[in-house]
């Protein structure tokens, strides 16, 4: 059952804005005099923007590693929504909750999200620190739920120059490790079976585990095996580890681990989102860091597609 927050109409935004009372919206992080511009501007439709690991909380104003999550999500939002073009979708892997996923902190994440959808469709996926049935629960109303029976947070999805494969690693809320799941690696081999000639992105919440890990995907080896068996995977973009890198799979797929927009693990890593803009044989990923001195700051990773 995906989730995806499908964008807004002005007038739907201003209508839910009022209604809603939000804490904060388009109105505060855009002035009311440039909102026509926001809605007027141009979509870039090979262009995606990536949050990961917002950890967002009930309470807006929880600190978690001298980080206050709610002030770091809302500068990047306002970033996003000062960008000269729209992008074609926003995804957000992962960690969306605090710690265990409660109610309220989907609540507020909700609010704080919210401008982004006068941008763009919103994707979001889960984490080791989300609840399955309480994000759902979360997000009524909004959810475009496909008939599935995998009960996980999957989908896909197409852009002009790629198909997108969102896939949901939470096994057991807060605790480290994740899981794809045979059902769901058979679903994803079903689903690359049918789409064989476009390149394929796959995104998911947890880092591959090495030998010797213990916080990464738990069948990481099946999902390595699958990825290589499918030429056309390209990438697999995933967070978890709080550490933006990028790295190549002896594959040749490209392994982009997200920073986070939250708090990072150690110290001097940067925090912030991604902007990923796919051309025909690769992408570029920039890194739009929260500190703007941050040496990788608006650093752009040009990366090329490995040949089929
Ligand atoms: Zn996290």
């Amino acid at each position: 059952m995906p989730v995806t927050l499908p964008q807004l109409t002005r007038r739907e935004f201003l209508k839910r804005a009022a209604l809603a009372g939000l804490g904060m919206g388009l109105v505060e992080l855009v002035p009311p005099k440039s909102q026509a511009g926001l809605f007027g501007k141009s979509r870039d439709k090979n262009t995606f923007a990536f949050f990961s690991d917002t950890h967002i909380a009930a309470d807006a104003t929880l600190k978690h590693s001298n980080v206050n999550m709610a002030d770091n999500l809302a500068a990047c939002v306002r970033e996003l929504a000062a960008w000269p073009v729209k992008p074609a979708a926003v995804i957000v892997n992962g960690d969306l909750a605090f710690q265990s996923g409660r109610p309220g902190d989907y609540a507020t994440f909700g609010k704080w999200i919210e401008p982004v959808r006068a941008l763009a469709p919103v994707h979001l996926s889960l984490g080791n620190h989300d609840e399955r049935e309480n994000f759902w629960q979360a997000f009524p109303h909004d959810a475009t739920r496909q008939s599935s029976t995998l009960h996980r947070q999957a989908t896909v999805f197409s852009s002009d120059r790629a198909n997108w494969f969102l896939l949901d690693s939470l096994d057991a809320t807060d605790t480290a490790p994740g899981e794809f799941g045979t059902a769901q690696l058979d679903w994803l081999a079903r689903e690359l079976t049918a789409r064989p000639d476009k390149p394929a992105i796959l995104v998911g919440h947890h880092n591959l585990q090495a030998p010797d890990g213990t916080t990464g995907l738990k069948d990481s080896a099946a999902f390595e095996e699958l990825f290589a068996r499918h030429r056309q995977v390209k990438a697999f973009i995933f967070g978890h580890t709080h550490n933006w890198h990028v790295e190549q799979h002896a594959s040749g797929v490209l392994l982009v681990n997200l920073p986070p927009t939250g708090y990072v693990f150690k110290e001097g890593r940067p925090s912030g989102w991604v902007r990923a803009t796919l051309a025909r044989d690769g992408a570029e990923f920039e890194l739009r860091s929260l500190d703007p001195q941050h040496p990788e700051h608006a650093q752009i990773k040009r990366l090329k597609w490995s040949e089929d």
